[in-house]
């Protein structure tokens, strides 16, 4: 084995994905498996839609094109830069959108390249990211979709809980709808979506409080985590360790907790501080903040301490560790979502399947 390397195991995340499409499905929701959290990597991918996702989505459109084999229709997250709009019409079907500067862009290149592009209308809520935000501006940007060759408005969405910090309730939720409403009824069209955001939106499902013409979340850190986003509480019968981060010990020895010296400036440009306790015995592990950010790994083994990193190397104190740790050997990790990202992102650490 080599390391350091990120052991993923695949029928982990496809017990938690068929336990959230099936919470879903109870709600009458779809589910968009969002995969950016993992770049994409379509072995995972596939395990999301054999768990029942019914798109896949991504915030990158790079990511999409990885997975443009897989025969499900895929939905592109971010709303495009107008740079890419070319690879947004080939390799997404649907994409969330707040512009109709882009929107027209996309609309060119779909009657350029003969296909045809579906758009959710993206409204801001009040957290503040993306979306539009002035009632006035959606009537008048959804007139003007529905002179555009190429496009077809599919439905309006919502982001939550990522720039504001604002929870999904069923008022805000509920306007969400009323929105949805209103467009069908001025325009007299139909839109099949109501896309009520991301896996912040879940505990809602489990309060019962979901407004009931809410039919689409879009779902990452749920199905990866295990874990609802609104206030982070783990969810019933999934699992929080799909993803786990192994690196190798290349040194263990005793040494003091303050170093000895005038204290200058660490490798990053801070002046750091130390408690003096003494004599510790630390591992040094071959991974670094190249890879990983000291707050998003957990060890499995309680009794260790991270002390610190520099690029290349990760110092830990084992003092109080029952098991006695020898260069060469491995220590387990648990990750955040920007743990999971990070190591996901580095190409120093190997993804492992099991
Ligand atoms: C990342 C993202 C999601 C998924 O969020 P999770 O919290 O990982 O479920 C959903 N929608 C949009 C627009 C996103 O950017």
């Amino acid at each position: 084995m080599r390391y350091p390397c990120v052991e993923i195991s695949l029928d982990k995340i496809k017990h938690n994905t068929e336990k959230l499409v099936e919470l879903c499905e109870k709600n009458k929701i779809n589910v968009a498996g969002v995969t950016k959290v993992f770049c994409g990597e379509p072995k995972i991918a596939k395990i999301m839609v054999d768990g029942g996702v019914q798109i896949l989505a991504d915030s990158r459109i790079e990511n999409l094109i990885k997975l443009r084999e897989i025969e499900i229709p895929k939905m592109l997250l971010r709303l495009p830069m107008i740079s890419e709009v070319d690879d947004v019409v080939r390799y997404s079907d649907i994409s969330l959108n707040s512009e109709l500067k882009t929107i027209k862009e996309l609309s060119k290149k779909a009657v350029e390249l003969n296909k045809n592009h579906k758009i959710i209308l993206m409204i801001d809520l009040g957290d503040l990211r993306e979306g539009i935000f002035d009632e006035k501006e959606i009537f008048s940007v959804v007139s003007d979709i529905l002179n555009l060759d190429g496009i077809k408005l599919i439905g309006i969405g919502t982001n939550l809980t990522c720039y504001g910090g604002v929870i999904p309730k069923y008022e805000n939720l509920s306007r969400l709808v009323e929105i949805k409403k209103d467009i069908e009824m001025k325009f007299n069209i139909k839109l099949d979506i109501i896309s009520g955001g991301n896996s912040s939106s879940l505990y809602l499902l489990q309060t019962g409080e979901m407004p009931k013409d809410v039919n689409q979340l879009r779902l990452g850190e749920s199905i990866v985590l295990g874990r609802e986003t609104a206030f982070g509480k783990n969810i019933h019968n999934t699992y929080d360790d799909c993803f786990k981060l192994i690196v190798e010990i290349i040194e263990v020895k005793e040494k003091p907790s303050v170093p000895i010296g005038e204290i200058g400036m660490d490798a990053f440009g801070n002046k750091p501080s130390f408690v003096d306790r003494g004599i510790v015995k630390r591992a040094i592990c071959a991974i670094g903040k190249q890879d990983i950010d000291l707050g998003d790994i957990i060890p499995y083994d309680k009794n260790i301490e991270i002390l610190g990193a520099s690029s290349d190397h990760l110092i830990l104190d084992i003092t109080e560790c029952e098991n006695d740790y020898y260069v060469g050997d491995i220590i387990e990790f648990k990750l955040t979502y920007g743990g999971i990202l990070k190591v996901m992102t580095s190409e120093y650490v190997k993804k492992i399947f099991i």
